[in-house]
């Protein structure tokens, strides 16, 4: 079977947006503010050689709190059941939240290999910014801009190292 790549953090942290950049096709629905159901979508995606299916968990039916907590919940689950390697999404811009936090709590165990992706780094100027991130306890942390496309190969080159 193909290694699967999930990605999976809070919501609008640009989960979608690292999906269909990685993937180089608009697939994922990107959206302006969370809480519109959507379904999950895969991609097979190749690079160097390597190929693997890329999972967009996110956006499915969160409504409220309750739900919030019960979709990352959803989320992880099919991450740890399926993943080769789990990108965790964090925001630069928003900095850590409490979720980006509760989401770290619950990979904490995870057996696969973990990349803390800091998206919306926009410019070098913010790279500094990501150092918050390292409390989630997942060493380095790959700083990335979808917008700007900052760091698209060196993120590809870090996920097939760890197929
Ligand atoms: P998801 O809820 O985690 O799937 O997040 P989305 O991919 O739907 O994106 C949420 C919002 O973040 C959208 O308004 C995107 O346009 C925005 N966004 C995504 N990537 C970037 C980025 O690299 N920089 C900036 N500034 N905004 C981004
Ligand atoms: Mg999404």
């Amino acid at each position: 079977a193909v290694p699967k790549v999930v990605i999976v953090g809070r919501p609008n942290v640009g989960k979608s947006s690292v999906f269909n950049w990685l993937a180089g096709i608009r697939l994922a629905i990107v959206e302006d503010r969370p809480g519109v159901t959507r379904d999950r979508v895969d991609y097979l995606t190749e690079h160097e050689g390597r190929y693997f299916e890329l999972v967009d968990t996110g956006g499915i039916g969160i409504q409220d709190e309750d739900n919030l907590t019960k979709h990352i919940e959803e989320q992880i689950q099919t991450a740890i059941d399926s993943a080769a390697v789990i990108l965790f999404v964090v925001d630069t811009r928003a900095g850590l939240m409490p979720l980006d936090e509760e989401v770290g709590r619950r990979l904490r165990d995870v057996e696969v290999p973990v990349l803390c992706i800091a998206n919306k780094t926009d410019d070098e100027k913010m790279d500094v910014q990501t150092s918050d991130f390292y409390r989630l306890g997942r060493g380095k942390i790959v700083p990335v801009s979808t917008k700007q496309n900052r760091n698209r190969t060196v993120l590809l080159n870090m996920i097939v190292e760890r197929l």
